[in-house]
């Protein structure tokens, strides 16, 4: 019959008087794991012995963290004029959001928008993933017209991997982010139509790296 077991490791107890054999007495304290049996067998097992097993959960301070940078912009902030002699006269040439001047400010916005869903997201993945690596894509469309009108509703998506290091119903994880926004300037007075000029790529890629802790069990997790 299969024992329901709470944990996947236990701490073995002996009752600590002098009717404990000596190979038990030597295991009274020590941390085993449920599917790992030490050479006596788990407390219990033996004929005769009143040793327990108790359950070992360490608790630990759930956290993801999210490398904290800021993104350097190569130039000054560009003008709604800029963006629109760009049109005319860049001959489609694609531009780095850093170079436009507003890449810091538009990563900041975005990681403040899904930072909490990416750490979910690690955790979900992750627990699939004990002792091995992981990785996932993400993309959506987000509204940047509040930092810069002429960039808008933008397209931002990435990776993420990572290592998942299981022990004790606990999760360290750590890897890296790689993020990309893709947009097109094709539209200069916004009515609908393209005009006499050359739509182009405004594009960019930074990378973040991420660590943590968290509980394996959804259950006992705030992560997921
Ligand atoms: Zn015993």
């Amino acid at each position: 019959m299969k024992q329901e077991r709470p944990t996947t490791h236990y701490i073995w107890r002996t009752r600590g008087d002098d009717k404990v054999r000596p190979s038990h007495a030597a295991n009274n304290g020590r941390v085993f794991a449920w599917n790992d049996p030490p050479e006596t067998g788990h407390p219990g097992q033996d004929y005769g012995c009143r040793c327990t097993a108790e359950p070992f959960m360490p608790s630990i301070n759930e956290h993801i963290d999210i490398e904290v940078a800021d993104v350097a912009d190569s130039g000054n902030a560009w003008t709604s004029q800029d963006f629109v002699d760009h049109y005319y006269n860049g001959g489609g040439r694609g531009v780095a959001v850093r170079e436009t001047g507003y890449l810091r400010n538009i990563v900041a916005q975005y990681m403040s928008e899904v930072g909490e869903r990416m750490k979910n997201h690690i955790a979900r993945i992750a627990r699939g993933h004990p002792n091995r690596t992981f990785s996932d894509d993400f993309y959506n469309t987000y509204d940047m017209t509040g930092i810069v009108f002429s960039i808008g509703d933008t397209t931002i998506g990435g990776r993420f991997t990572g290592t998942c290091v299981s022990e004790f119903g606990i999760l360290t994880v750590s890897g890296q982010f790689e993020f990309y926004l893709n947009d097109e300037f094709a539209d200069p007075i916004d009515i609908g139509i393209e005009l006499f000029g050359d739509p182009y790529p405004i594009t960019d890629e930074w990378t973040r790296s991420f660590s943590g802790q968290v509980y394996a069990d959804p259950s006992r997790s705030s992560f997921g």
